[in-house]
């Protein structure tokens, strides 16, 4: 404690490789007003984010203050037919390099209820999802005549052009109806519906929607409190990492200046809490841009760097992007025990793809590309994967893997496929589907239409018959209805392909259907008029976007290298009885099977 304060921690960041980027609307949607404290989260592999929009314009004097208004260097400049402090929010999905690229004001209408206090909206929300549900959770003022504030969820639907608030709930104080008021509460990301409450030492609660109420979910222990800090208060959502949770939290000195004006003054810091949420470290305060009034609420990890996004005098709102190597300096815990990085990491789109039903005579379309022969003879053990051994299985899994369901056989040959597509989406994960719609009803149509599909080499793709003899089917009455159902579903990045010439019934259904590459399958396929490459000659490994780590689940449990495996002869272990990490390998490792693939790259390890 006690170094200087690093008043630009952007410039350092910026120094080290890091990324600052504006988050701006269109000044017509914001009415040119203040867009602040924005909360970053990753939702199913892609950056997100919640933009508070304010009815004012704050200003805030800054330096030697000599340009203070009558009343101090504080001010907040209203219209003048409007006296509240109204807030309204946007959800906007980021590109890549963090731009808003589509935002949506949240449409709160279905809840919305005259104000009886002059702070007027749901502010500081911080973005989740939880149990599937998408929340911006922030505190809400305008319920009572004397601005008692709770926190507050705030349930969001995505539609195809609009969010719309589906739930609220307002959450009592753990201990004390009477409490004036409680904000700024930390959601954890990995464990639904809990909070850090107080920072120093950590307050555990744990939010009950059912109810409306809340408790502590630890036991508050005195002696870790870290002596001689300054009242540090919730700011980010907390973020596991390493081993560890992190999140950033505010002080906020409400001085009084040289003139003895009311004045304040924000100051961020890094916590790190273990899994037991013992304190391991409180970082140095910082600002971000020097800047007196700054406030931070939202923290993610994403492709292995930390992206943190903070508003300005309530007028603008950044995201920062902190490179990987950074972080452990950056929170102060260089020295420590960090745990191992995973082996996933050393892509940006770890995958696993679950083959959902291996019958005995293989996959019944029988693709002329697809060696089924290869499977049928190398397979042993359950057939069809329950819904209740893949929710075991799915929970082993780490949440940004991306779940394909695709592998090698048709998904929807097990009965319960949505409701397996459904629940891996629930738990947090990037979800994709390849499927030819054989084996789907009409009520799984309903189940998964509204569901995220995306990621990488993914969204819904439906493979549709063609008519060179690649992929053929009997297009019934019935086959013909459910193709159409999925066609006017408004499935998210839903898409057409076939393997050759589309089947002529279907070329008005699907204009737009497109020929896909077609793959060796490294060595597998039996008809060798297809195609086949020739065998390289030294160590191989993959050269894919997901480098090694996009391997095929199978309902025994069992998890093959990749989906070229067909013969299984590249069987890394068992989910049942081991780890996800346990299983994967180490990046680099060379196959006999990537000798013979289009994707294999010369490589080392063995
Ligand atoms: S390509 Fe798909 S539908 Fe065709 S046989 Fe293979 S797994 Fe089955
Ligand atoms: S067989 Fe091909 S796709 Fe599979 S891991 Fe090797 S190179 Fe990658």
């Amino acid at each position: 404690m006690g170094k200087a304060v690093n008043r630009n921690f952007a410039g350092s960041v910026l120094a080290e490789g890091g990324r600052i980027t504006p988050l701006m609307i269109d000044a017509r949607d914001s009415a040119g007003l203040g867009l602040c404290n924005p909360s970053i989260f990753i939702d199913n592999g892609e950056p997100w984010c919640i933009l508070r929009n304010v009815n004012y314009t704050l200003y805030h004097c800054e330096n030697e203050q000599t340009f203070n208004n009558r009343w101090g260097p504080l001010s907040y400049l209203n219209p003048e037919n409007d006296i509240h402090l109204r807030t309204w929010n946007f959800l906007c999905k980021l590109t890549p390099n963090l731009e808003v690229e589509r935002y949506w004001k949240i449409d709160t209408s279905a809840f919305d209820k005259e104000p009886l206090w002059e702070f007027v909206g749901l502010e500081d929300a911080r973005l989740v999802r939880w149990d599937g549900h998408l929340y911006g959770i922030g505190v809400r003022r305008d319920t009572t005549t004397n601005g008692q504030g709770r926190m507050e969820f705030s349930e969001l639907e995505l539609g195809e052009n609009s969010v719309k608030e589906i739930g609220r709930y307002r959450i009592e104080h753990p201990l004390d109806p009477n409490w004036y008021t409680e904000k700024n509460w930390m959601p954890v990301l990995d464990k639904p519906y809990h909070f850090i409450q107080w920072t120093n030492p950590p307050i555990v609660v744990k939010a009950d929607l059912a109810t409306l109420t809340s408790q502590h979910a630890h036991a508050p222990n005195e002696a870790d409190k870290i002596d001689g800090l300054p009242f540090l208060r919730g700011g980010s959502q907390v973020i596991p990492w390493r081993g560890l949770y992190v999140c950033v939290v505010h002080e906020c000195d409400l001085v009084h200046n040289k003139q003895g004006q009311k004045d304040a003054t924000y100051l961020h810091r890094f916590i790190v809490y273990d899994r037991d949420w013992n304190t391991v470290r409180i970082g140095e305060p910082f600002s971000f841009l020097d800047g007196e009034v700054e406030f931070c609420c939202g923290l993610a990890e994403w492709q292995g760097d930390f992206l943190l996004s903070f508003g300005f005098q309530d007028n603008c709102a950044f995201a920062l992007r902190v490179p990987e190597a950074m972080i452990p300096k950056v929170l102060g815990v260089a020295g420590h025990r960090l745990a191992k990085r995973e082996k996933w990491r050393a892509t940006q789109y770890p995958t696993l793809e679950v083959t959902t039903a291996v019958p005995a005579k293989g996959c019944p379309m029988e693709c002329a590309f697809c060696p089924q022969d290869r499977l049928e003879a190398a397979y042993r053990g359950e057939r069809t994967l329950s819904l209740e051994n893949f929710k075991s299985l799915i929970d082993k899994v780490p949440q940004p893997v991306q779940i394909t369901f695709a592998g090698f056989t048709e998904p929807f040959l097990a009965p319960d496929c949505a409701a397996m597509i459904r629940y891996a989406h629930e738990q947090g994960h990037p979800i994709s589907l390849f499927t030819t719609a054989v084996g789907m009803k009409f009520r799984d149509v309903k189940e998964i239409k509204g569901l995220p599909f995306g990621g990488i080499q993914g969204g819904f793709v439906l493979h549709l018959p063609d008519c060179e003899g690649f992929f053929t089917h009997r297009l019934t009455k019935e086959y013909m209805s459910l193709l159409t159902a999925l066609k006017s579903a408004g499935i998210r990045n839903f898409q057409t392909m076939t393997m050759g010439a589309l089947a002529p019934e279907l070329k008005d259904l699907f204009p737009d259907a497109i020929h896909r590459k077609m793959y060796s399958r490294a060595g597998n396929l039996k008809r060798d008029d297809v195609i086949q490459i020739e065998t390289r000659p030294g160590p191989t490994t993959c050269g894919c976007q997901e480098k090694l780590y996009h391997s095929v689940l199978l309902p025994s449990g069992d998890v093959s290298l990749c989906c070229q495996d067909y013969a299984l002869e590249h069987i890394l272990g068992n989910l049942h009885q081991q780890s996800f990490e346990e299983i994967i390998p180490e990046n680099g490792t060379c196959f006999e099977l990537c000798r013979s693939c289009e994707n294999g790259v010369p490589g080392v390890r063995q």
